[in-house]
């Protein structure tokens, strides 16, 4: 039930915010009419018990009967200081669960890393059975309906030439695509798989997902030779997301398919929404044989790119819909409005399709303005004030702001003071010496030294890591 609990989390919050808060969110057990779940850190308890609680408990009713509570603890992994700061009001929750089953310690000693395997959720819609030949092509998402711009132009070359290479072995191996969210990383994926077949070529596509989910599950069903075999038996393999491959084994495994098809010179293309030397999960050798190949970055798409984009998506929609029309202020209001990424583009026809169909009305700026007034106002980055800064860690590392302001010198107060200097020269465009001048008349130098020192401890400590990216969301939220 719990897989199901999982993959219905997934399904309805969006792979996104899934991937942020419940990856790492295990079952330990289901007692009472209690159903106890552990996470990695106090901050993702926190959160997910701030905003995700009843999110979580509805779900976990619909798949099993009897629970009438959830609890948050937070597993084993490098115990606090100080006490996890409680939330004003006594709550049943309030500290970690004692108790540690054999892997909660296991995932411990591996670090806040690796899922436990045997967790892993089959990807959305699958039916618990493998299919050895990867997952379907989106047949929209080819060559010709991908837009080339300046920022995506290299990637599209490279994989153009990939796909249609005809015998000569592999050329750049392994093609390795880094971009962030919704600039167009699949379709580019996608496009390069088509094309390969259509020459006649054997082609595996996979998400990360797939990848783990079928390895599991051929050990499980003990045709992990068969699975192996399929895998190597091709001609291009095409791995989406390769930052969610997680599990040593798993790694392991997709070390073993990376060398034998790049050594019997078959061709390898995956994406990633981080370089490869930011795949810091990911274990050193596969990491460095992914960046071996040619590495190339999809940048943010430039005003002409949304705008081709998007009358291309416009003109798709037409086919269907002949009386949408879509007047060229309007476009060029869309495709300036919205700058970050094809998704967004994507939404916004969505949106003013739904209000011409509704309405009845032709769309006009203003009623385009209204319509994808949220996915406008969601990518504008929020204005973090320093004090908002202190406040937060000061709550959540259970000191008060004067302290932190003050002269104490105590690692209690040291720590979140350097945390907040930091936070506070990444997320606002404050000067070293104003920020100084916040942090009770600092001298420059002393917030240089802290936002060094946590730069440093960031890179070493994947806990404190995910601790500063967590509170850099909340105060961006
Ligand atoms: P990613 O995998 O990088 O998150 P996707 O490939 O899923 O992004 O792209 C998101 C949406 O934007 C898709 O509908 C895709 O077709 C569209 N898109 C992105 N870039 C382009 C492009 N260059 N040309 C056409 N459509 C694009
Ligand atoms: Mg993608």
């Amino acid at each position: 039930a719990w897989g199901r609990v999982k993959r219905r989390l997934r399904a309805e919050l969006g792979e996104d915010v899934f991937a942020s808060w419940f990856a790492r969110l295990e079952l330990e057990d289901v007692s009472g009419g209690v159903a106890r779940l552990t996470v990695p850190t106090r901050f993702l308890k926190s959160w997910i018990e701030s905003h995700y609680l009843d999110r979580v408990l509805t779900t976990f009713r619909a798949e099993a009967e009897g629970v009438g509570r959830i609890e948050v603890g937070v597993r084993g992994a490098s115990a606090p200081a100080r006490p996890a700061p409680t939330s004003g009001k006594p709550s049943p929750t309030s500290g970690p669960l004692t108790r540690l089953h054999a892997t909660a310690t296991q995932a411990a000693l591996q670090g806040p890393g690796p899922m436990v395997e045997t967790e892993i959720a089959a990807p959305r819609g699958e039916a618990g059975t493998v299919d050895l030949n990867g997952a379907p092509l989106d047949a929209r998402l080819t060559f010709a309906s991908f837009v080339v711009g300046r920022s995506n132009a290299l990637a599209h070359a490279a994989a153009e030439r990939i796909a249609r290479n005809d015998g000569e072995g592999a050329l750049y191996n392994p093609l390795y695509v880094h971009a962030g969210v919704g600039l167009g990383k699949t379709h580019l994926l996608h496009a390069a798989g088509h094309a390969a077949r259509e020459a006649g070529r054997r082609v595996i596509y996979l998400t990360a997902d797939r990848f783990m989910y079928g390895f599991v599950n051929a050990l499980k069903t003990q045709s992990a030779l068969a699975f192996k075999e399929k895998l190597r038996a091709i001609d291009l393999l095409i791995l989406d997301d390769v930052q969610f491959i997680q599990g040593k084994s798993i790694q392991t495994e997709f070390g073993h398919t990376l060398n034998a098809l790049i050594d019997s010179g078959r061709q390898v293309v995956v994406a990633s929404d981080r370089p490869p030397t930011e795949l810091e999960t990911l274990d050193e050798r596969v990491r460095s044989r992914l960046a071996g190949g040619l590495v190339v970055e999809i940048g943010n798409l430039d005003e002409g790119l949304r705008t081709s984009i998007l009358s291309a998506r416009l003109a798709a929609v037409r086919q269907s819909h002949p009386n949408f029309e879509v007047s060229p202020q309007v476009s060029s209001y869309v495709a300036r409005a919205i700058t970050a990424n094809g998704r967004d583009l994507e939404g916004a026809v969505n949106r003013l399709l739904a209000h011409a169909t509704l309405t009845g009305a032709p769309v006009t700026v203003e009623t385009a303005e209204s319509a994808i007034r949220d996915l406008v106002k969601n990518r504008e980055p929020k204005r973090v004030k320093i004090e908002d800064i202190q406040k937060l860690v000061a709550s959540r590392y259970n000191v008060s702001r004067s302290d932190i302001l003050s002269e104490r010198r105590t690692a209690a107060v040291v720590k979140p003071r350097q945390i907040a200097m930091y936070l506070s020269k990444v997320l606002t465009l404050r000067s070293l010496p104003e920020i100084g001048r916040r942090f009770g008349g600092r001298d420059h130098t002393t917030v240089l030294h802290a936002v060094r020192k946590i730069e440093k401890q960031i890179g070493e400590d994947a806990v404190l890591g995910d601790e500063v990216e967590l509170l850099k969301r909340m105060l961006q939220d």
